[in-house]
């Protein structure tokens, strides 16, 4: 049995932010054939559809895959992470630099980064870029040569 097609204009239960609670819409917008924005025939306010009940959780869309690349993406990611914790351990004796903008730094230092935690240049990229390594992967960030 397929679902009542619904169009522009027909009226829908949908969950209101303002009224917070279930309410009668009207469908302003329909993409594909779900509504998509709709409006409160109680307060008159315009807001995306949202279904009356939670609808259970659908698995993430995963998308297909390229296995091969996968799994290189993930070696390489995996020698990075070596990498950053072989580096980090050195900087537990305290050899690490604060990052600064306008500091100059040279590959193999370990700078300690506001948001990224510690991480070691990679690469200096003239005029005034350099690539770190973090835990998180690597950035590329401001310095001065
Ligand atoms: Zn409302």
């Amino acid at each position: 049995m397929p679902k009542t097609e619904k169009k522009a204009g027909d009226h829908i239960d949908a969950r209101c932010t303002r009224c917070r609670e279930i309410t009668n819409h009207t469908i302003i917008a329909m993409v594909a054939e779900s509504p998509a924005r709709v409006r409160c025939n109680t307060c008159s306010g315009d807001h995306n559809y949202r279904p009356p009940v939670l609808t259970e959780a659908s698995p993430p869309r995963v998308s297909p895959a390229k296995p091969g690349r996968r799994t290189r993406v993930d070696r390489r990611w995996k020698a990075q992470q070596q990498e950053w914790r072989d580096a980090t351990e050195k900087a537990d004796s305290g050899v690490t630099v604060a990052y600064r903008m306008d500091r100059s730094y040279r590959v193999g230092d370990l700078v300690n980064h506001p948001t990224f935690g510690v991480g070691m240049v990679q690469q200096v990229v003239k005029p005034n870029k350099m690539e770190i390594l973090f835990a998180e992967g690597i950035k590329s960030l401001r310095c001065r040569l």
